[in-house]
């Protein structure tokens, strides 16, 4: 058997899936033998150890083994319900099974039988109780007991011992016959385990040891593969000196004197870097990441100023039209002394108006052109585009940002986001940008004051956003999560915002969400703005970049529903004027971890320190969780937990591709075709391809 065409197969390969099981597997994504066989757990279970009734604690879930007292018995306390019940013992103690309405059981214990079982006790009535339990007779081949069982993600139509029993199929089909790709020499230096030992143990480890061996090995792998891609394409761009050289202009320090305030040391370094790199030949490729209020966009508005006056058009595209719609205004009036023009292309526009836009933007005689996922529509083509920025970049996949580059002949760069990590770990999952950080904030900056309280404080809550509201300010209200669909969100926001209307008059109240029409979207923000309107409850479309400096409160509803890096967004909203502001998180919920949550955002109101919180909360169950920061989605590497292995990986990587830049050794050879895999969607980005 050839073991890497195995590897391509598809699932229906695999004995025991067939065409309804392909269906539910595609959903996890799941498509070949290799998919599922790097389909991870997300935790596991200790079946390994085996306790003695007398060790069986209440809560905690154990696996014993016993025996069958008698025969099972079953009663029937209403309609509809029957209650199975079964004894078992051993020569410690003895424990009483119950099932519901399984009628169907009985029959299959026999008296005198021993069996494992595995479940959670509970005692009631001063015996020992285990509902619903794992049970398999002791004579046969234990599947589900007496070892460290895997949980995989999953989906309601797939249960987990179906998942286990296909994942163990698979790896037996391919019978520890994949061939190793890491090079000996690697596996040495950082002491990994072997593909094939690697995997069989990340799915059903012998023991604890051979679980952690193991996942060091693929998490490396993961991180290697990565930092091969990305440090190609960042390699790539390097050699390239075929990018545009703006010049230096010396307008831009008579219009940065004509800003309202001085720039911050950071501000200055950061634009600093940005200058050099348009200089240069070599096509700018910067991600600039501050804390939410550091003041990124004026940075990126000095950016396009350089670009207008060497000559060039620059584009910025931005996640929603309101947030397209304030900076147009704002840009607007900073350009037009110079006589640069600025225009908007977001899907609000008319056909009309969409089509002169796009004549100027052809013709050239727009300079800067502010805009939505709308700039990628293929109707959009510029003149001569020099610059591109990205706003809040999480919120737009790669592609879009190649998209919109291709527009140009290679164009500068600037990818902008809020959501700032750790300055090693972006060096690591930025691998292919260049880094700016805006460390600091602009002078005068109050913190927000944080406090996270229950529902029963509201009444007091309400008196204080009135007292906020006589004083002048103003007060975002964020409705609750609505999961199911948008159009109940809708309903959810527009209810709550007439029962605050009642709470808060003669004060306005206006409200705001995803399904509006754009039109109408833009028209709410300018009247909040404007201070016609005194509360604004919306949904989550205002977390991104909204700045409506009057506002001071900031209430969160049902926060505990929120992410970390969420709500320092949301929080972001208010603090951006001169008066103290406050974010008020009502909070309901018995979890441990939202609570932990609600502290952190009490504690600090320092973005990089919440990111890092939010990486190292994040529980095995939520290795999939990177999205929101714009992070690859990784199947395995904990952000925080890792970082020694990420480090060592990235390390290697450099290394790697110190000695052999395009992967061309035999000994390179799988590593190369895998990182290709990996990178498909961006393969023409890579140097090697
Ligand atoms: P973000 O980094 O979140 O995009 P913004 O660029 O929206 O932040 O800036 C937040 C606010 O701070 C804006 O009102 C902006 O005008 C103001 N600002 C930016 N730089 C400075 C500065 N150096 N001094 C004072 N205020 C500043
Ligand atoms: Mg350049």
């Amino acid at each position: 058997m050839e073991a890497i065409p195995v590897l391509k197969k598809p699932i229906q390969y695999v004995k025991g899936i067939g065409e309804a099981r392909a269906r539910s597997l595609e959903k996890l994504g799941i498509n070949t033998v290799e998919d599922i066989l790097y389909h991870f757990p997300r935790d596991y279970e200790d079946r390994a150890s085996i306790k003695k009734v007398v060790e069986l604690y209440d809560g905690q879930p154990a696996c014993f083994k016993a025996v069958v007292v008698s025969g099972m018995t079953e009663n029937r306390p209403r309609k509809g319900l029957t209650i199975q019940k079964l004894i078992v013992k051993d020569e410690t103690g003895t424990a009483v099974l119950t099932w519901f309405n399984q009628s169907y059981l009985k029959g299959s214990f026999q008296p005198g039988q021993y069996y494992m079982f595995y479940g959670k006790p509970a005692r009631k009535f001063g015996h020992l109780e285990i509902q619903n339990p794992v049970c398999e007779k002791l004579d046969e081949n234990l599947k589900e007991t007496g070892k460290i069982i895997p949980i995989y993600p999953s989906t309601s139509a797939l249960s987990q011992k179906i998942l286990r029993s296909v994942i163990k199929t698979s790896l037996s089909l391919v019978n520890n016959q994949l061939q190793e790709f890491l090079p000996q020499e690697i596996r040495e230096k950082y002491n990994l385990a072997e593909i094939n030992y690697a995997l069989n143990n990340i799915h059903f480890p012998i023991d604890k040891k051979s679980f952690e061996f193991s996942r060091k090995r693929l998490v490396f792998e993961e991180m290697l593969l990565l930092q091969l891609g990305l440090l190609s394409i960042k390699n790539k761009i390097s050699v390239d000196t075929h990018g545009i050289c703006f010049k230096s202009i010396p307008d831009t320090e008579d219009f940065i004197n004509r800003l309202p305030f001085s720039l911050t040391e950071a501000q200055t370094r950061v634009f600093g870097e940005l200058q050099k790199d348009m200089e240069s030949s070599k096509p700018m490729n910067r991600l600039m990441q501050g804390d939410v209020g550091s003041g990124k966009t004026i940075i990126a508005v000095l950016a396009m100023f350089k670009a207008v006056k060497s000559g060039y058009q620059a584009a910025m595209m931005v996640p929603t039209g309101i947030l397209a719609e304030q900076h147009y205004n704002t840009f607007g009036s900073l350009f037009e002394p110079y006589g640069i023009k600025t225009i908007l292309v977001t899907g609000n526009l008319t056909q009309k108006q969409k089509k002169q836009a796009q004549e100027q933007i052809y013709e050239g005689c727009a300079d800067i052109i502010i805009g939505t996922h709308a700039l990628i529509e293929e109707g959009v083509q510029f003149n001569n585009l020099g610059l591109v920025i990205t706003d809040e970049q999480h919120r737009f996949g790669v592609r879009q940002r190649a998209v919109l580059a291709s527009k140009g002949n290679m164009p500068d760069v600037l990818v902008m986001t809020a959501t700032p990590i750790p300055r090693t770990l972006a060096l690591i999952l930025y691998g292919d940008l260049d880094i700016s950080i805006i460390d600091q904030l602009p002078p005068g900056r109050k913190k927000i004051e944080t406090y996270w309280i229950e529902e029963s404080m509201r009444e007091r809550v309400n008196k204080f956003i009135r007292k906020q509201l006589e004083e002048g300010r103003q007060a975002y209200i964020v409705c609750p999560l609505v999961e199911e669909s948008d159009a109940m969100e809708a309903k959810s926001v527009e209810k709550h915002a007439e029962e605050l209307q009642k709470v808060f008059a003669p004060f306005k109240v206006i409200f705001l969400h995803g399904k509006m029409k754009g039109k109408l979207k833009d028209q709410i923000m300018k009247e909040f703005s404007s201070g016609k309107v005194d509360i604004l409850v919306s949904t989550t479309v205002i977390e991104v970049g909204v700045n409506v400096p009057n506002a001071a409160v900031m209430v969160i509803e049902n926060a505990e529903k929120f992410g970390l890096a969420q709500l320092h967004q949301l929080r972001g909203r208010v603090g951006r004027g001169s008066a103290q502001s406050y974010c008020i998180l009502i909070y309901n919920s018995d979890s441990k971890i939202a609570l932990e949550r609600m502290k952190v955002m009490q504690k600090t109101n320092d973005g990089f320190v919440i990111a890092e919180k939010d990486l190292e909360m994040r529980g095995p169950g939520e290795f999939f969780g990177t999205r929101q920061h714009g992070l690859p989605d990784l199947k395995i590497a904990n952000l925080f937990k890792d970082i020694d292995i990420l480090k060592e990986a990235q390390e290697e990587a450099k290394q790697i591709l110190g000695k052999d830049r395009e992967l061309s050794r035999p000994e390179y050879k799988s590593i190369r075709q895998r990182v290709l895999e990996r990178f498909s969607e961006r393969a023409d980005e890579i140097s090697f391809n």
